[in-house]
């Protein structure tokens, strides 16, 4: 697993509604099922299919990213950030 991707659930921790999630099976879903937060709508997410991550592919992902202060979001909220940014 990329120690990259574990990063997101701490970061997230606050503002994801952990009341019917315990640290334990946050866990579990992480590691064993490689899943993660996305940080833009706060769905479980394929880390690695389903996920843009700052730091990885190209630099223009990890450019658009930084400007809205996301480690990782969902394919979906990654399209509605490159729409946004682009209609600035
Ligand atoms: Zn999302």
């Amino acid at each position: 697993m990329n120690p990259q991707h574990k990063l997101t659930y701490k970061f997230n921790t606050s503002s994801v509604s952990t009341d019917d999630i315990d640290d334990d099976i946050a866990t579990i879903l992480m590691d064993r099922y490689e899943l993660n937060i996305c940080n833009r709508c706060n769905m479980w997410q394929k880390s690695a299919t389903e996920m843009y991550w700052v730091g990885e592919e190209y630099t223009k992902t990890t450019e658009l990213l930084n400007k809205y202060d996301y480690t990782a979001v969902c394919d979906e909220c990654f399209d509605e950030c490159f729409e946004e940014d682009k209609a600035k």
